[in-house]
């Protein structure tokens, strides 16, 4: 066994990306160290709402920005977590992270989404007729912005992990969706409060979810380990796989794949979408009808009837 790079332990892990061996607890600050980077770079301070699903990303996320936020004072957090109603995956979701931000002692909100908006992630899948990731994508990103600022958060934190990313970029290339690469995010989204809309991060931006997986089981972090039963068959799945072999041949391969999109991005000419204020809700869309995503969603639901 190799040994660590920083002590004489053993390693439990070669970060090959990085050529980078490590023992256990250097692994664990290696990966707080990751965390923190991010929040450093972009000068995060205040009050962060971490969205957490119950998955390893998110609750890892949760975890690590907990402890940061015990030797930051100018950092505060709070957990948040919405009920999908999906099924008993749904239950058992929402029980992981009660449990575990009960343990951790960080304050929870779980936002109900049959009580709040009258309809499940299935339901609206169903009478919409569109496809249950991209329903639950529009919904979650409209429920974290709102919730975040009628509380006077400064940040939501979501838990994407490199995988997650550069998988959706390198089914955008391979399918010609230019707009998914024009509009590509990097691991930060700036507040623009004068329009409703709070700041994004994404501290595990370059993480992968083998590190996640890693800083999950160190932890003891409880997680729920099955995946959602309405992603089954996602085109996403069928793309991830790509990367096995790609990632054998260069280690590196995912992440420089999204920094080259970001670089590009940054180098096109294109029109900013000009944000307006919805005319329903009043949260922020770039839509030129003036009806954010989630409006129009919900409007196709209440067309089709129940
Ligand atoms: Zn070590
Ligand atoms: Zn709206």
């Amino acid at each position: 066994m190799r040994k660590c790079r920083f002590c004489e332990r053993p390693a439990i892990v070669r970060l090959r990306y990085a050529n980078l061996p490590l023992c256990d607890e250097h692994f664990k600050k290696y990966y707080m160290g990751r965390i923190k980077k991010i929040l450093d770079k972009h000068r995060i301070r205040g009050e962060i709402l971490v969205a957490v699903s119950g998955g390893k990303d998110s609750m890892a996320l949760l975890h690590a920005l907990n402890e940061i936020s015990k030797v930051e004072d100018s950092i505060g957090i709070t957990a948040f977590h919405i009920n999908l109603g999906i099924y008993d995956y749904s239950q058992k979701s929402e029980d992981v992270v009660k449990k575990f931000a009960k343990e951790i002692g960080v304050v929870l909100i779980t936002y109900y989404l049959k009580k709040e908006i009258g309809h499940t992630i299935p339901e609206i899948a169903r009478t919409s007729r569109r496809p249950p990731c991209a329903v639950c994508g529009i919904i979650k990103r409209w429920v974290f912005n709102k919730v975040a600022y009628e509380n006077g958060f400064d940040y939501v934190a979501t838990g994407h992990n490199i995988d997650d990313v550069s998988t959706i970029l390198l089914k955008a290339l391979l399918t010609q969706d230019i707009y998914t690469i024009i509009r590509a995010q990097s691991e930060f989204s700036p507040p623009k409060i004068d329009m409703k809309l709070v700041g994004r991060i994404r501290p595990q931006f370059y993480l992968s979810e083998m590190e996640n997986r890693l800083y999950v089981e160190l932890n003891n972090i409880p997680v729920i380990e099955e995946a959602c039963p309405l992603s089954i068959g996602a085109t996403t799945h069928k793309y991830r796989s790509i990367w096995d072999s790609i990632l054998r041949m260069n280690p590196a391969s995912q992440i420089n794949l999204v920094r080259s999109i970001l670089k590009l991005r940054s180098q096109m000419i294109v029109d900013e979408p000009q944000l307006v204020q919805c005319k329903k809700c009043g949260y922020p869309t770039e839509s030129k009808a003036g009806i954010c995503a989630f409006c129009r969603l919900m409007e196709r639901v209440h067309r089709t009837g129940e």
